[in-house]
């Protein structure tokens, strides 16, 4: 399986790691768009949203505690951030291995399109 994402959750290559658990990974983002800018992704192969399913949407949940944990520890809970998971050609996903981009540290734009 050549999916980059599940390449970087089985430590098969290098990740800026910031945060982990049996179930998920949170690294940094190679390309930031933001001072803070961390990918969440399960461990399990998700393609996208579109997959996912009462089987397997406990690992959103978890995805999202993370992510309060995650902004606590990179400062930036108080000051406010973005959550965005991008899905399929509209979307502008890129890497179909479902994750979650956390952004903050800066005023982001107010328009999301
Ligand atoms: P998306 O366009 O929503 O699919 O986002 C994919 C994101 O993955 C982009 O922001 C890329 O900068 C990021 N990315 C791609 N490869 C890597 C990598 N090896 N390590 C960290 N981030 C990556
Ligand atoms: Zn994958």
């Amino acid at each position: 399986m050549s999916c980059i994402f599940c390449q970087i959750a089985n430590k098969e290559i290098p990740s800026n790691v910031v945060y982990e658990t049996d179930s998920l990974t949170a690294f940094r983002d190679l390309n930031p768009q933001a001072p803070v800018h961390i990918l969440i992704v399960p461990k399990t192969h998700i393609t996208s949203i579109n997959d996912i399913n009462s089987d397997n949407s406990s690992i959103v949940a978890e995805i999202f505690e993370a992510i309060n944990k995650i902004a606590e520890q990179e400062g930036i809970k108080e000051t406010g951030y973005r959550v965005i998971s991008n899905c399929g050609e509209d979307g502008c996903q890129s890497v179909k291995h479902l994750h979650f981009h956390l952004m903050g540290g800066k005023k982001l734009s107010e328009t999301l399109s």
